[in-house]
């Protein structure tokens, strides 16, 4: 067991859980890693990624689309823009959770009575293929995407509000500090800010470790 400054699972009335990094690390495009798109896979990972963060952040805030997206990258690999969205929908469809466990985890925790939301800086890709192909609507009370709410996690409002969880938490009449984010990104941690509790996944500590140390959590008294 690892030390935490987490409370004891039945203090939070929601845990939201980040998906990349967190809860999967498949990648877009991932089935072109080996074979014969090797190439623009690499292209991909090492000019789209690493170079065109501006875009990317526009994509995650809903300015942009997986269309505009292929269009861009068709330019930079020489793929077809139609190849590129059939692929890119491809590996949205076939994205795993990084534990097999993580499924049986989250229902765990929903039947004790907690709100278990997934809350993701993603893209349109994930409402469009992910959901509806992993069932992920099913699984979580809720899904919270920057493409919808066009703010990231780590956006705040000109009065200090967050502008991704804000609205989430008043609508469920949910205090910041009765909730949790599970998240790989160390920027993210400045939810605590607004005071939202927050737990970083690493390698050492995985998601599939903290939900386990939570559920374990609500058997020791009060
Ligand atoms: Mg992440």
């Amino acid at each position: 067991m690892y030390t935490s400054r987490m409370k004891f699972m039945n203090q939070y009335k929601v845990v939201f859980l980040d998906w990349d990094g967190t809860l999967c690390a498949s990648r877009f495009w991932g089935q072109w890693a080996t074979g014969e798109m090797a190439g623009a896979y690499q292209v991909i990972q090492n000019e789209f990624f690493a170079h065109h963060g501006d875009f990317i952040v526009r994509w995650m805030r809903g300015a942009e689309s997986a269309e505009t997206a292929c269009s861009l990258l068709s330019g930079i690999t020489g793929v077809s823009s139609e190849e590129l969205l059939e692929g890119l929908a491809e590996s949205c469809r076939e994205m795993q959770f990084i534990s097999i466990a993580i499924p049986s985890q989250i229902k765990q925790l929903r039947d004790k009575g907690v709100k278990v939301v997934l809350a993701t800086d993603n893209m349109d890709t994930l409402s469009r293929w992910t959901l509806p192909a992993l069932m992920l609507d099913g699984l979580v009370d809720e899904v919270l995407n920057s493409y919808a709410l066009q703010a990231l996690k780590r956006d705040i409002s000109p009065l200090g509000e967050s502008l991704f969880f804000a609205e989430y938490l008043k609508m469920h009449q949910i205090l910041p500090g009765e909730s949790l984010l599970i998240d790989d990104s160390g920027k993210n941690s400045i939810v605590e800010s607004f005071g939202i509790d927050f737990e970083q996944v690493t390698k050492e500590k995985t998601a599939t470790a903290i939900l386990d140390s939570l559920l374990e959590s609500d058997t020791i008294p009060l």
